[in-house]
This record gives C-alpha cells, structure tokens and sequence, in this order.
C-alpha cells in the first residue's frame, strides 16, 4: 500500500473536481491525483462530515475525542498515507490545504498521525520518501521529535502538547 509511481501504470477511475482517483497497477492502490496545480497554502477543498462514528474506520478522519467523520465530498476517502505528504486536513476549518506546491497529477498524500490520535491498527509504509517512517500508528505512539516535523490539527497539538518554533 501506499507508494509513488509513474503516470504509465495508472487508470484514472473517476474524475472529480478538483482531484481524479486513479488506479495504480503496480501498488494495486487507489490514489487521489491533483486536477489543477496547487501552491503551497492553498485551499484545494472544503469539507464536511458525512457521518460522525464514536470509532475510527479505515475511512474516517479523526475531528475530536470520540469524534470521527466520514468525508464529504466522499472522494476524498482516497487520500492516502505518505511520509512527506502534500496535503493536510484541517479539521478546525474543514478545508484540505496544500503543505506544498503540488503539480497536475501530482498524488494528493497526507500524513496519517496528523489526524490520527489512536489507531486501531498500524501499518507498514512504502511510501518510498527518504524521510519514511516504516512503521506509523497514531499520534499518541509516535515520538514528539519525529511527530514536530509535521503539521498535525489542533485537536492531535492539544493532545500531544507540543512546542513548535512560530513559522514566518
Ligand atoms: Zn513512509
């Protein structure tokens, strides 16, 4: 699961406003890729919770304690894990921000812990960034160094109470 690839082993399924989901022949994933460029800080998409579940799912995003949604618009259900993600869910806002310039096709990726407290399972990453992790579980297991690289929601900072240098 999770990974990068080339443009040639993909199929785009369904093709959405701002992002088409596409399948990867060779992780045998479904991937999110970016319709339109992005620059770093933009708002690719605003969202909402379908449902609102007391557990996590494998498709739910975690928006406070007992409190995890299920994404509408639904495509965005296909974001998956990366160590070096280009995207973030803002679940105080409920807007999906770019973290970085994110080019036409571009797979959309956002880091598990960064909404994630508790997870029921963890997974090994393939992501294949250099930076990879290999092993993620939810924030709560993860160590303040490694989790201070990353902008995480302001649910996961008031539990894990990190000191972050204030960014210019
Ligand atoms: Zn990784």
């Amino acid at each position: 699961m999770h990974g990068s690839s080339t443009l040639g082993a993909q199929k785009i399924l369904t093709t959405h406003s701002v992002a088409s989901v596409v399948y990867n022949n060779i992780s045998k994933q479904k991937e999110l890729r970016a319709n339109n460029r992005f620059k770093a800080g933009d708002i690719i998409i605003p969202f909402s919770a379908g449902e609102t579940l007391i557990e996590p799912t494998y498709l739910t995003v975690q928006t406070g304690e007992n409190e995890h949604i299920t994404l509408v618009p639904e495509f965005l259900q296909y974001t998956n894990h990366s160590c070096r993600p280009t995207v973030f869910f803002d679940t105080t806002n409920m807007v999906l921000l770019a973290l970085r310039d994110i080019e036409i096709m571009e797979e959309l990726t956002f880091f598990y812990p960064s909404t994630e407290l508790n997870m029921s399972d963890s997974f090994d990453c393939f992501c294949g960034e250099s930076e990879c992790l290999t092993h993620i579980k939810g924030a709560a297991f993860m160590s303040i160094d490694i989790l201070a690289k990353y902008r995480l929601t302001d649910f996961i900072n008031s539990k894990i109470h990190i000191k972050k240098q204030p960014k210019d």
